[in-house]
């Protein structure tokens, strides 16, 4: 049975990346220790099980590896919200404001149904815009979103707090 604080030690931080400046949380040091991997995915699993989900969301791209992970765990489906232009079927999706420029997040038109209780899971939450923009395109879909789940949260960056503004239950592994 391994600490949280073990688990945090597989985090390592790698400064100016990708810009000078910026510390970078790096998770592929966890996912390469299976021990370590699959007890911050059952911890996950912990947090989730509450929140009774009937679908996990995951977005692009290192939240696909938390996400799936977890949604195997539950036995639940999976929604991947990808960058622009990489679903083959009609989209629907959300433009988003980053510190310099902007990004969008989209998913296929109909993947969630009305009222379905959907659980947002990514790998790291910063100032919060990327897990925002996915809560309001799953609003627009008119799922409910029953939480946001990271790995790592920068409380510093505020981005968890925002989420509970919106009214998004909002939970981290490690901060
Ligand atoms: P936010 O929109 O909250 O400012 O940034 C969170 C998004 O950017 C997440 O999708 C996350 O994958 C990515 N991200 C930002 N900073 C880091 C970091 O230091 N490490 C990792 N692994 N991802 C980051």
């Amino acid at each position: 049975m391994r600490s949280n604080d073990d688990l945090k030690a597989l985090i390592r931080t790698i400064p100016d990346f990708p810009k000078p400046g910026i510390q970078f949380r790096d998770i592929t040091t966890l996912l390469l220790d299976g021990p370590g991997f699959a007890a911050a995915v059952d911890r996950l699993g912990e947090l989730a099980v509450p929140l009774a989900p009937q679908l996990i969301v995951s977005i692009e791209a290192r939240g696909f590896i938390f996400g799936a992970a977890l949604a195997k765990h539950l036995g639940l489906g999976l929604l991947p919200l990808r960058k622009p232009g990489k679903l083959p079927g009609a989209t629907i999706g959300i433009d988003y404001a980053l510190e310099y420029g902007h990004d969008r997040l989209e998913m296929h038109e109909g993947a969630v149904g009305p009222e379905m209780r959907v659980l947002i899971v990514d790998d790291l939450i910063a100032t919060g815009g990327t897990a925002l923009a996915a809560v309001n395109l799953l609003r627009h879909a008119h799922a409910h979103v029953v939480g946001a789940l990271f790995a790592i949260d920068l409380p510093d960056l505020g981005g968890a707090e925002l989420l509970r503004t919106q009214g998004v239950l909002t939970e981290s592994l490690f901060a």
